[in-house]
């Protein structure tokens, strides 16, 4: 069987295993085609069966939450916790609350963290949790009461050198207070390094709230560079307006770029004289409120258009920071008609299939979220550091490491590629670099 024959028959076989998963499905896919020229060149790889190991979860946890509302109504969640790679460390990964939470999406959202987490070059494996709860329009108390209640079943599944679960969407600072404290409840244990994307004042790392954004920026102005360019300048349309976005546009900003959209899921703001900052984290982070809130306030310049559309407001630089398939076929042609020269994903798996072919057919800039977004767990990993040395860093010394940890990201997916002959082709360096990391380690720790 020729090695691409034998990539298709694993793929086939895991279409096989996990039926209707096709979030899953395409993260697996998009890694598996990148891999051809890695089992050519080291048939002991597929002797192991390393790609058939590593795309089977060590781990799928699925268990009932219960909670009650404020009026004292039940409501039944599904939690979710799939622990797919240790080989590098102990599981690491965010827990999402969104009504869209499947089986599926966390096993692709676990799938991708393994080669990002390996990317980092820091010591954690691979996994990813959530619940298909819906923390919309819920008030403290709610929230409260579901983390109490979600975590009462997962905390025997974690431990700082077990699992480390961490924040993504619906899940931020507030979300972690409340996991945290019923984990120190139940077992007894002020074990700081159990969770990351703490408070400052409890364990938390500096510039953690920052690092996925930040980093992506970071990423983004690395490619830039390969093309003697940087982000002073140029016109940047920002999707989300969520974690990953506010703090995406608070670096390009900081860079010298104009940041002219944000988005969310009743459609998107276009502000030609670049969004505003402070108001924009007072209506999302104070008020958690809509970006519709936000054109209103704003005033004249800025207007809100309802729908998926910000990819056809023209720029130089599209970076989608809000969720996965955010960015089809059709948006990457309008982004390359509008001339964009560069697209760095700060959510997880935004751009589709044909997105991703259609990008880097034009020659664009085309950097993977398990590359560009990697900053945030990056920085997990120094809080965990941080947490086992009961030590705590500067902002100033914590976001240097962010941008080293960057630098050394971009590297290694450039270098990669081009040993591989694809020079500039960031998804073949991205999977392959992380893949060989993973890979080796899985090889040297036998068969388990
Ligand atoms: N959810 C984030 C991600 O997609 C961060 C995970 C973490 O910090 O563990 O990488």
């Amino acid at each position: 069987m020729s090695v691409t024959q034998r990539i298709e028959s694993i793929y086939a076989q895991i279409l096989q295993r996990n039926p209707g998963e096709t979030e899953f499905h395409q993260a697996v896919r998009e890694v598996l085609d990148t891999l051809d020229p890695v089992l050519a060149k080291r048939p002991e790889l597929a002797e192991a069966k390393i790609i058939e190991r590593v795309s089977e979860p060590e781990r799928q946890l699925i268990f009932r939450v219960p909670w009650s509302d404020d009026s004292g109504e039940v409501h039944i969640n599904r939690g979710f916790r799939v622990e797919f790679n240790s080989a590098l460390g102990p599981y690491k990964g965010g827990l999402r609350f969104h009504p869209s939470v499947t089986l599926g999406i966390v096993k692709f959202l676990g799938f991708e963290q393994i080669f990002k987490n390996a990317l980092t070059g820091m010591p954690i494996g691979g996994g990813k949790g959530g619940s298909d709860f819906d923390p919309k329009n819920r008030s403290d108390a709610e929230i409260m009461r579901f983390c109490q209640s979600f975590m009462t079943e997962l905390y025997r599944h974690l431990g700082e050198y077990t699992d480390v679960p961490a924040g993504d969407i619906g899940v931020g600072g507030r979300e972690i207070g409340y996991l945290f404290g019923q984990y120190k409840r139940i077992t007894n244990r002020y074990e700081s390094g159990v969770l990351t994307g703490k408070g400052l004042g409890w364990g938390g790392a500096q510039a953690r709230t920052e690092a996925t954004g930040y980093g992506c920026v970071l990423f983004t102005a690395e490619m830039l560079r390969t093309r003697g360019e940087d982000l002073d300048g140029q016109r940047v349309v920002v999707s989300g307006s969520g974690n990953v976005a506010i703090y995406a546009i608070e670096k390009a900003q900081q860079l010298g770029a104009t940041v002219v959209t944000c988005s969310d899921s009743t459609g998107y703001v276009v502000d030609e004289k670049g969004i505003d900052l402070e108001l924009l984290k007072q209506i999302k982070e104070v008020e958690r409120g809509r970006v519709s809130d936000y054109a209103e306030r704003r005033g004249a310049g800025a207007h809100f258009v309802t729908g998926t559309g910000v990819w056809e407001v023209p720029c130089d630089v599209a970076l989608p920071c809000a969720t996965q398939n955010e960015l089809n076929g059709a948006d990457a042609a309008t982004l390359v008609e509008h001339g964009v020269k560069a697209v760095a994903e700060g959510a997880n798996m935004p751009t589709t299939p044909e997105g991703v072919r259609i990008l880097q057919g034009a020659g664009v800039l085309y950097g993977p979220g398990k590359a560009a977004n990697a900053g945030g767990v990056a920085t997990s990993a120094l809080e965990m550091q941080q947490n086992a040395s009961r030590d705590s860093w500067t902002f100033a010394h914590t976001e240097e490491r962010l941008a080293q940890i960057m630098g050394h990201i971009h590297r290694s997916c450039h270098e990669t590629a081009e040993r591989y002959g694809r020079p500039g082709n960031y998804v073949v360096g991205a999977n392959i670099a992380g893949f060989e990391l993973v890979a080796e380690a899985m090889v040297a720790q036998g068969l388990i």
